[in-house]
């Protein structure tokens, strides 16, 4: 095929943003695809936990799971568990999936408020099923059988970012989109339109297209540097600025979760793959040297370290508009909120289903890019509300950063959703924000702030009713967990190839 007449797309950048965008563009339009990166100045090198979300991408390229986990070294997360972050030694987890079940219009936190006041209740960990498999670190998937329901353990991946990238390069190779190493040296615009026409590689080579996807991280080379597009700053909000990574031996639990422990000034992740542990400390350089960082991050590893740790610094915060003219920037040249909730690849892939929604011909209508702008804003407002909710509402007194936390004004949105709840327990999830009402139940609780009422209707249950339907919703979670096998085992059955896997 030549290649005439088609529309030609540009992606500038082949790190975990580029090679997604690549691999969704080849396999869902008939676009041109060509990537551009650069092997010197080379990615990120992070961005190694999921939300569930990510599983739906991958299906919708056709990937085959067992063959991802296995050349990802890949792992399954059932959720995260913030240690410390409600003072030290304190521990809970945002789990997946759903807490307890709700009785007709009520969802189970009502009547868990009440059931806790009247002291019938455990731990809220003890409902959610993600949880209490997380922490017994087993892990399981149910095949479908008909007339029986299935039991709802959302899960998501940890993987490799290299080998990530690295996979989706083949795939997208495979299916026809061409790669070019070189270095962008400079982004031609239309003197009329001011559209892109061309980029510029140091060598000379130009390539022109009708669409330009914005890969190249925190530079922004196009979307940022050449278009000017403003950049709105969060670190008020966000004060963490700079991390440190370093992968380590494999050794101690192999969780089915993300740790994330709060430290000092920032926390520190915990990744575990097969081959090794992923590990980094995310801090406020206002408050923290980078070699006290290291000295913190070196001290909690697991086992011996792999690699030479990897500096990175950031601004929390995203571009004006994602989308102007002929250019979208997606991943971290659109911008960038911490890795505590692990949305950064969501982010990519929300993108990617945006803009495939919205896809223009040869012609770009600004409305189109309009509307992709107001619905990304959206999005990202939400998720940032849902992370300054952990440095907020910490319970980590007597330590300069965190008391500077819990001092910040909120932004509106977020001091609504926290009186809401303050107020008997109200959580709303708007439109299509992407944290649930158990996500935000569970932060809220985790991070200490419990209503002391309920919804009115959750009285017109008995105590006994109350007490034996919760003890049913426990039974029936332990139950299931007790016949899971171990992460790693399922791991292992899962991911053997074809011909050697047992069936599950
Ligand atoms: P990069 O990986 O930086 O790729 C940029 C690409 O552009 C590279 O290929 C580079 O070569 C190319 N490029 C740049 N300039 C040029 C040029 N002039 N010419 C040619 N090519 C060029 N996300 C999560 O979802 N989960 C996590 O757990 C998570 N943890 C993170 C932890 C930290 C500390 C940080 C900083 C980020 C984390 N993220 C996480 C975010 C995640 O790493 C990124 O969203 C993801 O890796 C995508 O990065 P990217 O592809 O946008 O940029």
């Amino acid at each position: 095929m030549s290649g005439e007449g088609r529309q030609a797309i540009v992606v500038v950048g082949g790190g975990t943003a580029g090679w997604m965008t690549a691999a969704a563009l080849v396999r869902f339009t008939q676009a041109k695809v060509t990537l551009v990166e650069s092997d010197a100045i080379g990615t990120v090198g992070v961005g190694e936990a999921t939300i569930p979300q990510i599983r739906l991408f991958n299906a919708g390229l056709g990937i085959d799971e067992a063959e991802f986990l296995r050349e990802t070294r890949g792992s399954f997360k059932l959720g995260i568990e913030f240690a410390g972050w409600n003072g030290e030694g304190s521990r809970y987890m945002h789990a997946f999936g759903h807490i307890g079940q709700g009785r007709g219009i009520l969802p189970f936190h009502q009547y868990w408020l009440r059931a806790r006041a009247e002291g019938l209740a455990k731990d809220l960990s003890a409902y959610s099923l993600n949880e209490v498999a997380a922490r017994a670190l087993k892990m399981q998937m149910w095949r479908q059988q008909p007339g029986q329901p299935t039991p709802d353990m959302p899960c998501a991946y940890h993987f490799d970012a290299g080998l990530y990238a690295a996979y989706l390069r083949r795939y997208s190779e495979a299916a026809g989109a061409t790669r070019i190493e070189g270095k962008v040296a400079r982004v031609e615009r239309h003197p009329d339109s001011g559209l892109i026409s061309a980029i510029h590689l140091d060598d000379d080579r130009t390539i022109e297209g009708d669409f330009f996807i914005d890969c190249t991280g925190f530079r922004s080379l196009l979307l940022g540097e050449a278009l000017g597009t403003g950049f709105d700053d969060w670190t008020h909000w966000l004060p963490c600025d700079r991390a440190i990574a370093v992968p380590c031996e494999t050794r101690g639990d192999f969780t089915p979760y993300t740790r994330s422990t709060a430290r000092k000034a920032g926390w520190q992740w915990r990744i575990p793959l097969q081959h090794r542990i992923g590990n980094g400390h995310v801090y406020c350089s206002e408050f923290m040297e980078d070699a006290e960082a290291l000295d913190i991050l070196l001290a909690n590893l697991d086992g011996k370290p792999q690699a030479e740790p990897n500096q990175l610094r950031f601004t929390t915060g995203t571009r004006q508009k994602h989308w102007v003219g002929n250019c979208l920037a997606i991943g971290l040249s659109a911008g960038f909120m911490e890795p505590l909730e692990s949305t950064s690849i969501h982010l990519i892939q929300s993108s990617i289903a945006r803009f495939l929604q919205m896809l223009p011909g040869k012609q770009v209508e600004p409305a189109i890019a309009e509307e992709f702008n107001r619905q990304a804003s959206f999005e990202w407002e939400r998720i940032r509300d849902f992370l300054i909710l952990h440095y907020w509402a910490n319970g980590r007194e007597g330590e300069p950063f965190w008391d500077l936390c819990r001092a910040m004004e909120l932004p509106d949105t977020l001091t609504a959703k926290v009186e809401q709840f303050r107020a008997g327990g109200y959580i709303h999830r708007e439109h299509e924000e992407l944290f649930t009402e158990p996500g935000w139940l569970q932060v809220f609780v985790g991070q200490g702030i419990v209503p002391e009422s309920w919804h009115p209707a959750a009285d017109g249950m008995g105590d006994d009713q109350l007490a034996e339907m919760l003890a049913q919703i426990e039974q029936g979670i332990e139950r299931l967990t007790a016949d899971m096998p171990g992460h790693i085992e399922f791991l292992r059955a899962y991911c053997a190839p074809q011909d050697q896997r047992k069936s599950a």
